[in-house]
């Protein structure tokens, strides 16, 4: 693509209700979006076209180091004179070179997937492929799950909990941290039953010296648990898988395909939870399925309260063979009471995979104002 311009927006949406983790509890979202515009070279000749990319940094570099004003600068002074220079030297910016001619600039994973997604979504666009097809998805739809906060109660919890079984959703996640965590497991596992599709998330907030304790989350029939040590703890990881016969999944720890070898390889994950944002784009994240997939690791795919664009994305990439686990690709009112798009909704438990060019959703241009923080004309003169 010959990029001509790239508008970066910064957004603030409110959530339906606060969101608690281990690390943070989040009433908003605030999130980047990415307009990249130019021309797209097709059989037909050369096609105007633009793309939408999401870049899922949190406000606080809590989740990750990545958070939202650095990755605007980091897009702004770096990366897009990066691709500006590619240009000016005669050549085009094309989806698939975009890690490469990133790839000095260490990091950014997810400013980096930002700028990735922009520039695949106007290709797919120019070129009538869906973001299904061009991964090679073969299924319409997804199962949805749903990832709970921490909540003030376990009674607010079950509340919580049977709102969003009633709504159909097909798997439930609880984040936990040290003191809500076997309460709430029992009080879902004995309220709801051993049917439902259980799973806990603590986001890193344990040690190896709680293996004796979390090893008592092996009576509940976990699905897995999700990142309990720290993001650099690959070992200490392969250590618990040992002790504890709950099914271990990385989240935090897995940045790159490498990082995915490398886990599979110790043993320290017999599950990946794949964020395209946190891998730096959807093309590493293809990767790190095709990879999980051919040593037997099961994969599904994480949120990071994408608006409808990331959302449309993910449920494309969830629809890869690979993902035999229920993503947490839940409806958009799940987070949002007006998303940038039309909503996502839940049919039967599960998300449509959207079939149009590129991502196959548009911003409604009215949404996308009202939430619309700051807006800056990005693209290097
Ligand atoms: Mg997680």
């Amino acid at each position: 693509m010959l990029i001509e311009s790239v508008e970066l927006r910064e957004l603030r949406l409110p959530l339906v209700s606060p969101f608690t983790t281990s690390f943070s509890t989040q009433t908003e979202r605030n999130t980047l979006v990415l307009r990249v515009a130019g021309s797209v070279p097709t059989p037909n000749g050369r096609v105007d076209v633009v793309g939408w990319g999401e870049c899922v940094a949190l406000g606080e570099p809590l989740y990750s180091p990545e958070y939202i004003d650095g990755a605007k600068r980091m897009i702004q002074l770096y990366l897009l004179p990066m691709l500006a220079r590619v240009q000016a030297e005669g050549r085009e910016v094309t989806a698939e070179t975009v890690g490469a001619l990133l790839e000095k600039v260490v990091g950014h994973r997810m400013a980096k997937a930002a700028i990735e997604m922009a520039v695949l979504d106007a290709e797919l666009r120019a070129r009538g492929e869906s973001f299904a097809r061009y991964f090679g998805a073969t299924r319409t739809r997804v199962p949805a799950g749903v990832s709970v906060g921490i909540q003030p109660s376990v009674d607010a919890l079950l509340g919580a909990v049977g709102g969003y079984l009633d709504e159909g959703y097909v798997r439930i996640k609880l984040k936990i941290q040290p003191g809500w965590d076997l309460a709430p497991v029992a009080a879902v596992r004995e309220q709801f039953g051993d049917e439902v599709l259980l799973q806990v998330d603590a986001n890193a907030a344990y040690t190896l010296a709680d293996a004796q304790h979390l090893r008592r989350l092996d009576d509940y029939g976990l699905l897995l648990i999700e990142q309990p040590l720290a993001e650099d703890d690959l070992v200490q990881h392969a250590k618990l898988a040992t002790a504890m016969s709950t099914p271990i999944c990385l989240d935090e720890s897995i940045e790159s395909a490498k990082d995915a070898a490398d886990a599979i390889t110790l043993g320290a994950a017999s599950v990946i939870n794949i964020k395209p944002g946190r891998v730096g784009g959807y093309l590493e994240a293809k990767r790190i399925h095709d990879l999980s997939r051919a040593h037997g690791v099961a994969v599904w795919c994480g949120g990071m309260l994408e608006t409808g664009l990331g959302r449309a994305a993910n449920a494309a990439l969830a629809a890869l063979d690979g993902f035999s686990l229920p993503g947490d690709i839940s409806a958009s009112d799940r987070f949002y009471t007006e998303d940038i798009t039309e909503p996502f909704v839940l049919r039967d438990g599960h998300i449509d995979v959207p079939q149009g060019p590129g991502l196959g959703v548009e911003p409604i241009l009215e949404n996308l104002a009202r939430v619309t923080h700051d807006t800056q004309e990005v693209w290097p003169a």
